[in-house]
């Protein structure tokens, strides 16, 4: 079983199990962008060990922004966040580990960034709910249908990286 859309993960280095990788969708929104803070996010994924297995920059319609957040359909904020999330570029990613999805969530931090602790990215970076600056998938069916959603299936990389010996025993 392996918890993502799109490509057969093959993991070129034996002693990192397939099963064990999971891939989470990873979004950058519009005012994490416009902060400058693309590489700052990036880097935190990228220290802590997890893959960069695609990236793009795209500035969503609102139609695709109400899809993403369509569990949210309803709610009071739900027009606003789709405005928002279409208003300029959003870089979406999909980052590849084990744990990605749940340990994604923890460096990112708690939905409103007052309940977010410090050392977050939410909780060191922003004030705002609705200016949260990033997005994560809460689960792997999320993740499956978010990555999906944003990227076609060649769009996501499978490779190897000298480090993976020295993450994974
Ligand atoms: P998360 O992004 O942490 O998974 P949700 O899926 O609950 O959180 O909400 C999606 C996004 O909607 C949040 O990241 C935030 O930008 C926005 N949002 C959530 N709750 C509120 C709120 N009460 N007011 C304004 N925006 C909100």
């Amino acid at each position: 079983f392996l918890p993502f859309a799109g490509a057969m993960c093959a993991v070129q280095d034996p002693s990192v199990e397939a099963a064990e990788l999971e891939r989470t969708f990873i979004a950058i929104k519009p005012d994490g962008v416009q902060r400058g803070l693309i590489s700052e996010i990036i880097s935190r994924f990228e220290r802590k060990g997890y893959k960069l297995v695609a990236v793009k920059l795209v500035v969503p319609t609102k139609e695709f922004a109400m899809q993403h957040y369509d569990d949210l359909k309803g709610r009071p904020f739900f027009n606003g966040l789709c405005d928002f999330l279409s208003s300029g570029p959003v870089l979406a990613m999909v980052w590849e580990g084990q744990g990605v999805i749940k340990y994604g969530r923890k460096l990112i931090g708690a939905t409103a960034p007052q309940n977010s602790e410090p050392g977050t990215i939410r909780g060191d970076l922003a004030i705002s709910v609705g200016r949260n600056i990033i997005h994560g998938s809460d689960g792997p069916e999320t993740a499956v249908a978010e990555i999906a959603l944003w990227f076609k299936p060649e769009e996501l990389l499978s490779y190897s990286k000298v480090t993976d010996k020295w993450l994974y025993e």
